[in-house]
């Protein structure tokens, strides 16, 4: 007997009625696995409560921020004695600094400004990015999401490093035009589009290690060769940590190669974990970019609820909580499941890639590409979504959330326990039978 799913398909029906697709935010409608999405009630731990009662062990964790595990009681009596001296300002506060100096020790940045979302963040260090050096164009990588950006949201055009066409209707060609897009982890193909247009180029920005199209990490040296062709030329490397910043090590992804290579990006963009579950984000880097920012310099950027002391209050806590210790947890956590998961897709023969960085990881539901790795978007797309769907739903019902596409990172937190993680075990050998059939 299918788990009853009657108050979720209830309300997904309302939400249909009044909001596009029943969600805000557009994989949380399943479209790409099929199905109901499951309407959460309550989350505790490494657990999620939907609206019919199901319990499932969540490997989504809100899509990164809760790296803590859902309702973390130091966290919640943090954010119960903040939200009693009330909500909002408007004016600076001491959460604020603190978070902003927790950010500045951490990373590689010397200045931080917050904002309310990843796709802020990311807007707003390109703009910055242009202010600072008087440029316009910009260099992503294919498959590398940086939020709902105008110019980030820009497909390949036919060809290698041809400017971009808009990758969704509402985008204006002239918003994408000063946009180059490459493939990832491809060394050749950034070092002609620097030869033919680097004293164009305001800034390359790239996911630290990608996990938007599936984890995709950096090739060794590749993000070292970036942040140099970016200051031979003269543009700025803008590092996108939102996913993997607090996530991947204490010190995000440039606690695994800047760190121990020897260089910082320029501008380095964070989100997720430093919000606590709260909707914070920010950008930082170089003092001497950053005080080009008004009110100390020309570039604007601004923003009513930005540095929010409820949304800074959790995301300090979160972070003063995040010790080598659970960093070690998610390591052992994400190390098991991985594991596990190899073992069983291989028993039941479907081809597959578990790729990582630090604690993030992902499974590809493909044959590795030529060189026995998923490398770049070419290679992520070769996914067989349809046995990833049937994957997804036999875990589902097995009580283990996925998230619901194939091209995701699967997330896991300091409070999945043994029980969590046996309930993840349990669950894998049907769930891939059920892949191998699809
Ligand atoms: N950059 C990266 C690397 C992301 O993963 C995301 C969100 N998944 C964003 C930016 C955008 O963040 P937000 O959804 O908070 O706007």
């Amino acid at each position: 007997m299918p788990r009853e799913t009657r108050e979720s398909a209830a309300l997904f029906e309302r939400a249909r009625a009044v909001t596009p697709g029943g969600v805000n935010s557009p994989v949380r409608a399943f479209n790409a696995v099929g199905g109901t999405p499951r309407f959460i009630a309550s989350a505790r731990g490494a657990w999620l409560t939907d609206v019919d009662g199901h319990e499932y062990v969540d490997l989504i964790c809100s899509w990164g921020p809760m790296l803590l595990g859902h309702a973390h009681p130091e966290v919640e009596a943090a954010v119960r004695e903040a939200i009693a001296r009330g909500t909002s300002y408007g004016t600076p506060t001491r959460p604020e600094v603190e978070l902003a100096e927790e950010i500045v020790a951490r990373t590689p940045v010397e200045r931080v400004r917050f904002v309310s979302s990843g796709t802020e963040a990311t807007m707003s260090a390109i703009r910055l990015a242009r202010g600072f050096t008087g440029r316009d164009l910009v260099v992503k990588f294919a498959g590398c999401y940086h939020g709902h950006v105008d110019a980030l949201l820009a497909s390949a055009g036919s060809g290698l490093a041809t400017f971009a066409v808009p990758g969704t209707p509402g985008v204006p060609a002239s918003s994408t035009e000063l946009t180059l897009v490459l493939p990832y982890n491809d060394r050749a193909a950034v070092e002609k589009v620097f030869a033919e247009h680097g004293d164009r180029i305001a800034c390359l920005v790239t996911e630290a290690s990608p996990g938007n199209m599936g984890v995709v990490p950096p090739e060794p040296g590749f993000n070292r060769f970036l942040a140099e062709t970016c200051r031979q030329h003269g543009a700025l490397f803008v590092s996108d940590e939102v996913m993997t910043g607090f996530r991947v090590s204490r010190e995000g992804q440039w606690g695994l190669d800047g760190k121990t290579e020897g260089w910082r990006p320029d501008l380095v963009t964070f989100g997720k974990v430093m919000g606590g579950g709260f909707p914070a984000a920010a950008f930082g880097g170089r003092a001497d970019v950053m005080h080009q920012l008004a009110p100390e310099g020309p570039v604007y950027q601004a923003g009513t609820l930005s540095g929010n002391p409820i949304a800074t209050t959790a995301g300090l806590t979160t972070l003063r909580l995040a010790t080598d210790a659970v960093y070690a947890h998610l390591h052992h956590v994400a190390d098991t499941i991985k594991a596990a998961t190899s073992e069983a897709l291989g028993a039941a023969g479907v081809p597959h890639v578990v790729q990582a960085t630090g604690t993030m990881f992902s499974v590809f539901f493909t044959d590795a590409g030529p060189d026995g790795a998923v490398r770049d978007f070419d290679d992520a797309q070769r996914t067989d979504s349809a046995a990833y769907a049937a994957f997804f739903h036999a875990m589902l019902e097995a009580g283990v959330h996925l998230p619901p596409s194939a091209y995701e990172a699967w997330f896991v937190s300091a409070a999945h326990d043994d029980r969590a993680v046996q309930t993840v075990l349990d669950a894998l050998p049907a769930a891939a039978r059920a892949a191998a059939a699809a």
